[in-house]
């Protein structure tokens, strides 16, 4: 396998649906910065991936997104490898601890999920800025169709719907600053993907049931299709894609 020069960071790489992009790079021969808080399972991802693909391309880095010390850290040692080609803002987090009673204990916990799916992107994004390649550059948030729909089911589906939404104005204004240095940004928004560790375990059969009747196609979505998509936007192809919010959910958002 030919590795190419590109560099791609993930947040959130080291599991989920941020490792199957991580993975879907290092495939296609980019070499790919994976950020997360666990040291332990960010090395033995990078570890596996590597394995899988028979090369050293996949680098851990351990930082906790939300802490903005940890995040330049983070953006130094990425400098080390040369500049950024692809920036996924993956990391995100759906339940947080529980709220309590009171306002104290709500603003608590909408600052808890404002942090984790917004300013962890907000601070990434720009650490990196001046390291994105220009023109070229390719900087990707994932949202969630939550934003889309708002959210419901859990104390916390308020907060992470609406810190997904502001992701969206972000990253549009994003794309009118970065637009002239030719780097493109855009919102991958998925809907239920299988899988993954967001749900803390309460994809019961019948919470997994409800989501599959919740789309037009009549099924999950998987880590895969994630990946998939973003291939595509993070693409040489996909220069003219830019300023996008796609929603990527079976149809879920249409209704029935
Ligand atoms: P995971 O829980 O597997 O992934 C979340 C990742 O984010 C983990 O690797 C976690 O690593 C990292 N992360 C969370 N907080 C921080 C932080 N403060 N600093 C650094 N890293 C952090 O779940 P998914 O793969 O499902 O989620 C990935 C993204 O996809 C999220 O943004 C989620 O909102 C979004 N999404 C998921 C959907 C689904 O159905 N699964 C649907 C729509 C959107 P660590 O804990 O080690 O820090």
């Amino acid at each position: 396998m030919e590795i190419s020069s590109r560099l791609a960071v993930v947040s959130g790489g080291a599991t989920g649906i941020g490792r199957e992009i991580a993975h879907s790079f290092a495939a296609h021969g980019d070499r790919v910065v994976i950020i997360g808080r666990r040291v332990e399972l960010l090395r033995q991802a990078a570890e596996e991936i590597d394995r899988a693909i028979g090369a050293k391309v996949v680098f851990p880095v351990s930082a906790d997104l939300t802490d903005p010390a940890q995040v330049q850290h983070a953006a130094d040692r990425i400098a080390e490898l040369g500049t950024v080609d692809v920036l996924v803002n993956n990391a995100g987090a759906i339940i947080t601890p529980p709220a309590g009673d009171g306002l104290a204990a709500l603003a608590a916990s909408w600052r808890h999920d404002l942090d984790t799916n917004l300013i962890t992107a907000v601070l990434l994004t720009n650490a990196l800025l001046g390291q994105l390649t220009r023109p070229g550059g390719r900087v990707i948030m994932i949202s969630s169709a939550a934003a889309q729909r708002g959210g419901a089911g859990s104390h916390s589906a308020g907060s992470y719907a609406a810190a997904k939404a502001a992701l969206h104005g972000w990253a549009l204004g994003l794309a009118r600053q970065l637009g002239k240095d030719g780097i493109t940004v855009n919102v991958l928004a998925p809907g239920y993907i299988q899988d993954t560790d967001i749900f803390h375990g309460q994809d019961t059969p019948d919470f997994v049931a409800a989501k599959i009747a919740d789309t037009l196609v009549g099924r999950p979505g998987t880590p895969a299709d994630v990946a998939a998509a973003i291939g595509y936007i993070a693409s040489a192809d996909a220069g003219y894609l830019t300023g996008q919010i796609i929603g990527l959910n079976g149809g879920a958002v249409l209704g029935r």
